[in-house]
């Protein structure tokens, strides 16, 4: 027993999480492109949704949000009993740590890895193991190497933030069979309907009992704002979750907007395409101007600078010139800088005020 008010052990070590800013003293016309927003924004049908989700504020919203998993088992060709929703896909990592992770247990996230699995490892009050990449990859080696009998869960993104790096099927099939028996490997599909014709891991799921797969609405469906995600897995997996999950976790605008946005696949298709084209665009011409970047599968391009330094000035040259990205230093690359991929305006903004920057009188 203890005399004094304190939180649970672990509580205190997690760093609160730092989002992306959004407006810069003195400058009008800022753009944001510190936080992989849509910069179309969602498109009509779910705003329409939204809109009309407001004739029935008094009413408590769907448990079970069966018509929402309906919509995306039937979109993705998923087992809609084996959907969860969550209010972000954050909150599925939530439910993840919370349930199958405590004391005395290890949580593996990468070195570059998303900064969620480590504060929800924390929360849990257990273990979170930090592995090395390879030049900013997924290894899977090493995370293979790392595994040990109190390993529980095995956090990837893949795509992943903020490198923008992807590794393959076969990778990732190696990694879930290679994990101890007690362990699962979440796959976090945040940046998965950028890829054309990436199942996310869903056929690795079909045929293993250790794979889960969270997604969300924030990024390619231009819904950060309202906060909906989901998970797919086992059902052994998905039943536990399920009861760690509040009863009335998603609202009710947020569940008619999902479900508009999830069933809108031309919506989706036209903003990946958009993505594509601009993304290959803008790593074009900041590699013309010295600042190359790995190849991004998602809507945004971690450039990379000759030193910190040159990272730090030139993020503050772009905020003077009202671009406002994201400052990687919190995921040991302070040397880069993680700029969303926004319209063909933005795109041209960055790229010239970048070159702008590397041609500046020292
Ligand atoms: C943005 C992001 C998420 C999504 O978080 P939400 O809670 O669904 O908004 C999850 N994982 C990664 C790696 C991300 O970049």
């Amino acid at each position: 027993m203890t005399d004094t008010i304190s939180p649970q052990p672990g509580i205190l070590d997690i760093k609160p999480y730092k989002g992306g800013t959004s407006h810069v003293d003195g400058v009008s016309n800022v753009v944001k492109l510190s936080s992989n927003e849509n910069p179309f924004g969602p498109g009509d049908k779910a705003k329409e949704a939204f809109a009309r989700a407001v004739q029935s504020l008094h009413r408590y919203p769907s448990t079970d949000h069966a018509a929402l998993r309906g919509a995306i088992a039937e979109v993705h060709g998923l087992d809609p009993d084996r959907v969860i929703c969550g209010a972000g896909s954050d909150e599925i990592i939530t439910f993840l740590c919370q349930a199958y992770a405590g004391p005395g247990d290890e949580v593996i996230h990468t070195r570059h890895g998303f900064s969620m699995y480590r504060i929800s490892t924390l929360a849990a009050g257990a273990t979170p193991v930090e592995v090395a990449e390879r030049e900013r990859v997924v290894d899977v080696d090493a995370i293979l190497d790392a595994c040990t009998d109190r390993t529980r869960l095995v956090f990837i993104a893949n795509p992943a933030n903020p490198t923008g790096t992807m590794i393959g099927g076969n990778e990732v099939a190696r990694l879930a069979d290679g994990l101890p028996p007690q362990a699962i490997l979440v796959l976090d599909g945040a940046y998965a309907e950028y890829v054309e014709g990436y199942d996310a891991g869903k056929a690795l799921i079909e045929t293993r009992d250790n794979v889960v797969m969270t997604r969300t609405f924030s990024k390619l469906y231009g819904l950060g704002g309202l906060r909906v995600g989901w998970g797919y897995g086992p059902k052994a997996i998905i039943d536990v979750l399920n009861r760690v999950r509040g009863p009335f976790n998603l609202g009710h605008a947020q569940l008619e907007a999902a479900e508009a946005a999830v069933r809108d696949v031309d919506y989706a298709e036209k903003c990946r395409i958009e993505n594509t084209r601009l993304r290959a665009w803008l790593a074009e011409a900041l590699a013309e101007c010295g600042v190359p970047s790995d190849t991004s599968c998602a809507n945004f391009i971690l450039a990379r600078f000759a030193s910190v330094d040159e990272a730090d000035a030139c993020d503050a040259w772009l905020k003077a010139e009202g671009l406002i990205v994201r400052k990687v230093g919190g995921y040991q690359l302070p040397h880069c800088l993680r700029i969303t991929v926004g319209d063909e305006a933005s795109c041209r903004r960055v790229a010239h005020a970048v070159r702008a920057f590397k041609e500046r009188d020292l």
